[in-house]
Formats: C-alpha cells, sequence, structure tokens
C-alpha cells in the first residue's frame, strides 16, 4: 500500500508531501549536516526531487557545491537537503508530521558523529559516504 509522506515546518508556511517511496533512509553524521541542521546529526528520507510536492516561501542556502539545504525562512527549520545534480533531495525526518514513517536503514558519515553519542541500533555503519 501506497504511503503518504506529508510534514512540514514549525510555523506552517512550508508544507511537502510525496506518495513515492524513499530512495534510501539514512541517518548522516556529517559536520555540515550538524551545522546545517543544528542538531546532533541528519535523519532524512531521500526523495526524487520531482516525486516532492513542496508549498510555501521555502529558501535555500548553498552548504557544499554540491548541496543546498531548504528551510523555511519564517521559522527557521531545516526541511531537507538539495543534490540537484543527482535530482534529489534528503528530507529531514522531524519536519514529518508522522516520524515514525522514517525506517532508516544505514548510517553514514560515522567517522564524524558525535562523541557522546553511541550507536547500537545494529543498522549498517559506513565511515563516510557509502
Ligand atoms: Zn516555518
Ligand atoms: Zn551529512
Amino acid at each position: 500500500m501506497p504511503m503518504r509522506y506529508e510534514g512540514g515546518c514549525l510555523c506552517r508556511s512550508v508544507r511537502y508531501a510525496s506518495d513515492a517511496e524513499p530512495v534510501n533512509e539514512r541517518i548522516c553524521h556529517c559536520r555540515l549536516c550538524q551545522r546545517a541542521i543544528g542538531a546532533s546529526f541528519n535523519a532524512r528520507l531521500l526523495f526524487r526531487v520531482e516525486d516532492v510536492a513542496i508549498e510555501g516561501p521555502v529558501r535555500t542556502f548553498p552548504s557544499s557545491e554540491a548541496l543546498k539545504r531548504g528551510f523555511c525562512p519564517e521559522c527557521g527549520t531545516t526541511l531537507f537537503s538539495l543534490r540537484e545534480s543527482a535530482g534529489v533531495m534528503g528530507i529531514t525526518a522531524g519536519s514529518l508530521d508522522d516520524p515514525g514513517l522514517f525506517k532508516p536503514a544505514e548510517h553514514i558519515w560515522v567517522s564524524s558523529r558525535q562523541p557522546w553519542l553511541c550507536l547500537a541500533d545494529g543498522l549498517t555503519e559506513y565511515p563516510e559516504a557509502p
């Protein structure tokens, strides 16, 4: 049965939805994600850009040449990371209306995970990108 992934920012100015299956679901521990989100890691669901409908005044900031961070200019919630060259965007699991839809399979960039964090969920770990 197809699932609907819906979510948005804290102030509800920006909303998104997708009926597609995620390309993958990962937790990224890279420093750029940590800084961009202001969190200890980035739990995200990767979708093809054309599979996600976004409404609202979303803005992007390039955290590197390859990646743009999408956020709400009103409340600042980080909603996605956009890799235009690959046509994919990683939706932040915390911005889902139902975060229980997030089913992570892998940890990536664990070489830069925060030192207090103990990974004990049995998921595959990659030191850097898989
Ligand atoms: Zn907002
Ligand atoms: Zn990252």
